[in-house]
């Protein structure tokens, strides 16, 4: 029966199902591809033998060095050598690989708790709690932050943990257009009544959730505007700084540091030891009455496993290199190399004449394919080029707004970097991505 729906696919109940499972059928070689190596610059890759559209798969057993553009490995913590692989080593040789327990129960280890401190100390906030996983801190504890009877107002183009946890709280949620401060004040006024105090409007709390940066659009919230309207209209602030803590800011504090804002002005501070930290898990940083009542009622923490040790060691590590409590000057070098090669790549895009997304800040680089029909055609040929990117299309984007979607780290080298815009600005006129006004204007 598989058989026979593989080579006659059936015909779908809609656009959707017919778009996302057959087209990505044919074009699943571009994803889920496995590696056999630490996601570092570059990676071993396992080769597969696909057909002509990505139709079979075979393993061949053969494996290459390919550079990588897809790890959200921002400062380059993702390495097996170095400081943070030798601690991390030393962490299993003492607490073994798995805490076995919940946080609440035996799973905290002293490694834990320090991470628990050490976060607060480094965002600026009173206290922090850490879960094992950076979804799973937003999905399990905006519900304990808001409920019934309250109202969530949240970025059109937030993280789907984000719109998980806020979906769980029960609360009412409105949505306004990515970024779009107006519309976010439109709300707010709609949703207060107007020159009531605070405890004569409809809703219990009304709590903003924002991102730093937006991992598909490579764009900034707009911090100051987003405080000021939470000011104005007394509302609570969410930033989840997944693709800015580490990677934002003179000394990676984030996008709060990037504008110069305070951060006793957003109230709870979240993001994910994934990217920047090379480690796994999340965080939570606010005022120590948030903290506490987080961790007595938060689920990852009373139901799940806690972080495994290593992990909270890398995490430790990484972060005081950061800080600058090891490793001399290594932590600002990484800052400065990532906030360098991110706008060295994003300026050679541009002036090649791709259409780029987002802010000049921000390590992650969209650039514009427009046409899903060509998403796995450049993901193909760059991989035969030596080079592995991530491409992404709808649902994830509008259809229209097919893409790729560049991570930059501060492992990339200048002759890495040049040597993939040499394969983009070939393959650019090959499939016709030079879509810039400027670039057609010059022929
Ligand atoms: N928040 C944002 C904005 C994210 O992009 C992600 C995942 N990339 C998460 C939360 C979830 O974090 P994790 O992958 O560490 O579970």
């Amino acid at each position: 029966e598989l058989a026979r729906m593989l080579h006659f696919p059936p015909l779908y109940r809609d656009f959707e199902a017919f778009y996302t499972r057959n087209l990505y059928t044919r074009i699943r070689d571009c994803w889920n591809l496995p590696i056999c190596s630490v996601p570092g610059a570059e990676f071993d890759l396992v080769e597969r033998r696909t057909n002509d559209y990505g139709w079979t798969f075979e393993r061949t057993g053969e494996v290459n060095r390919y550079i990588n553009l897809g790890s959200y490995n921002y400062l380059g913590f993702a390495e097996n050598t170095g400081v943070c692989s030798r601690e991390s080593i030393e962490a299993i040789h003492k607490y073994g690989v798995s805490c076995c327990s919940a946080r609440t129960e035996f799973g905290t280890t002293r490694l834990h708790e320090e991470v628990d401190e050490l976060v607060a100390r480094f965002i600026g906030k009173e206290a922090a709690m850490t879960c094992g996983m950076g979804f799973a801190t937003n999905s399990t504890n905006i519900p304990i932050l808001v409920g019934k009877g309250g109202l969530i107002i949240s970025d059109e183009l937030n993280h789907a943990s984000l719109v998980l946890g806020s979906r769980l709280t029960g609360a009412k949620i409105k949505v306004f257009r990515h970024n779009d401060m107006e519309h976010l004040e439109q709300i707010l006024r709609q949703s207060i009544i107007e020159g009531q105090p605070r405890t004569h409007r409809p809703w219990k709390k009304i709590m903003i959730v924002v991102e730093g940066v937006y991992s598909m659009e490579g764009s900034l919230v707009n911090l100051p505007a987003v405080i000021a309207l939470k000011k104005k209209y007394k509302a609570y602030l969410y930033l989840d700084e997944a693709h800015s803590i580490g990677a934002l800011g003179k000394t990676g504090r984030g996008v709060v540091e990037h504008y110069g804002c305070d951060v006793k002005d957003v109230d709870i501070m979240m993001g994910t030891f994934t990217k920047s930290f090379g480690a796994a898990g999340g965080y939570i940083a606010a005022d120590r009455v948030i903290i506490d009542a987080l961790k007595n009622h938060s689920h990852s923490h009373t139901y799940a496993m806690a972080m495994a040790p290593a992990v909270a060691q890398q995490v430790l590590t990484s972060m005081k290199v950061i800080m600058g409590v090891t490793g001399g000057d290594d932590g600002h070098r990484r800052i400065q190399q990532l906030a360098d090669n991110a706008r060295y790549f994003r300026q050679a895009c541009k002036k090649l004449g791709f259409i780029i997304y987002g802010n000049d800040a921000s390590p992650i680089v969209p650039l514009l394919i427009f046409n899903p029909g060509k998403i796995s055609a450049l993901s193909r040929e760059m991989r035969k080029r030596g080079i592995c990117i991530v491409v992404v299309g709808y649902p994830a984007t509008p259809i229209v707004e097919s893409r790729a979607r560049f991570c930059l780290s501060a492992s990339h080298t200048r002759e890495q970097l040049d040597q993939v815009l040499a394969a983009l600005d070939e393959l650019g006129d090959v499939l016709g991505l030079k879509y810039s006004r400027q670039h057609l204007n010059d022929g």
